[in-house]
């Protein structure tokens, strides 16, 4: 058993100076970081509880028209939180569609966005080839159980996925996190956020040691109207993506001002699908034009020996979940 010592940091400023003890990582709802933690997977040395944080538990509006979530918001408050859920219907989808009613009551919004993939071969410590677990030990999955696993944006490190549904929605709605540091703030755009596993699988954002999400701010709305979350999975509750979809368009009639599409369950981070969004942009939104832009989405998707049929079934969540977002009917590839 590993020893830890514990901490309740009461403000931002504390919780910085007791992350400089080497071996720290902060704790929210814990909901990840625990099993994480029981399962020999994550060996911190002191834990920084950040829950009591004054100040990052509000969703307010930003003076632009936008909104800041703070980083200890819990899930099902942002999901219900009124201005959420008119302004940023899809983002209030997406956290529904996460977990379970329990967790989501206890998961934070910025350990929702530093939560670790699914993959067995990382959970599993019984595996002994995890490069994300173990750099440089291989990677079990390329060759073994892989349905759940990457079809975009995989390097032969690591093919993991990143499991977060919100991260999902604040792909496609250009959201920007918000970190605090001793060395003082910075924002990092969602895009950059998470990273692809090129020969660093270990590292799964760009978030430095000792800096501390404390919020996510949301461009004011321009996709109120016209957005939708879908998510397929095994289950139809309490499962993770095999392959979801956050679609917010802006419409002028049937013509696509601009589309913002970001795909789920396909990569080691939410995946802007941007070549759809130029063929769609400034298109009539008809069967033909989504069937080609979804297509085109795929174009270099590389599925391993488990997980071909992620390849048409994302083309397929693509076509619905636009056309849900646009109002219309239809669905099929
Ligand atoms: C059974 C189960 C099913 C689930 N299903 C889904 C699902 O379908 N979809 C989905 O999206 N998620 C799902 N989740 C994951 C869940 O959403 C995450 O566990 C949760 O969002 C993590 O938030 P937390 O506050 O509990 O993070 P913690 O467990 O407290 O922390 C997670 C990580 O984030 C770091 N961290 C936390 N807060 C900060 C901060 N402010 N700044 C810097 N670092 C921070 C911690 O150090 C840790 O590394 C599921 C989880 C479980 C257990």
């Amino acid at each position: 058993m590993d020893a830890i010592s514990y901490e309740r940091a009461v403000d931002v400023s504390s919780a910085l100076r007791a992350a400089q003890q080497p071996g720290t990582m902060f704790i929210g709802g814990g909901t990840n970081l625990l099993d994480l933690m029981k399962g020999g997977v994550e060996h911190p040395v002191h834990l920084v509880d950040i829950t009591r944080l004054r100040g990052l538990d509000t969703i307010g509006t930003l003076p632009d028209g936008g909104l800041r979530i703070g980083a200890l918001v819990r899930n099902s408050d942002a999901a219900n939180h009124a201005l959420v859920r008119e302004q940023y219907p899809l983002l209030s989808q997406a956290f529904l569609s996460g977990a379970s009613p329990q967790l989501r009551n206890m998961a934070t919004v910025g350990g929702n966005l530093m939560q670790r993939t699914r993959c067995g071969y990382f959970y599993d410590t019984a595996f002994t080839q995890c490069n994300k677990r173990q750099p440089g030990s291989g990677c079990a999955s390329i060759e073994g159980q892989n349905r759940t696993h990457a079809i975009l944006g995989a390097s032969s490190q690591c093919v993991a996925v990143n499991p977060s549904d919100m991260s999902v929605a604040l792909a496609a709605l250009d959201a920007v996190v918000r970190v605090s540091s001793l060395r003082g703030e910075r924002t990092i755009p969602i895009a950059e956020f998470h990273r692809l596993p090129a020969d660093r699988p270990e590292v799964d954002t760009t978030l430095q040691p000792g800096e501390l999400i404390t919020a996510v701010d949301l461009p004011p709305l321009l996709f109120s109207e016209h957005s939708h979350y879908l998510k397929v999975r095994d289950r139809a509750s309490y499962a993770f993506a095999l392959v979801s979809v956050a679609a917010a368009l802006q419409m002028d009639g049937n013509t696509v001002k601009t589309a913002h599409i970001a795909l789920g369950g396909v990569a080691h981070k939410p995946w802007r699908a941007s070549i759809a969004e130029q063929m769609l942009n400034g298109r009539p939104l008809t069967d033909a034009t989504l069937r080609e832009a979804a297509a085109a989405a795929m174009g270099e998707a590389q599925p391993l020996s488990g997980n071909r049929f992620k390849v048409l079934l994302a083309q397929r969540s693509i076509v619905r979940a636009v056309n849900q977002a646009a109002g219309r009917t239809g669905g099929v590839v």
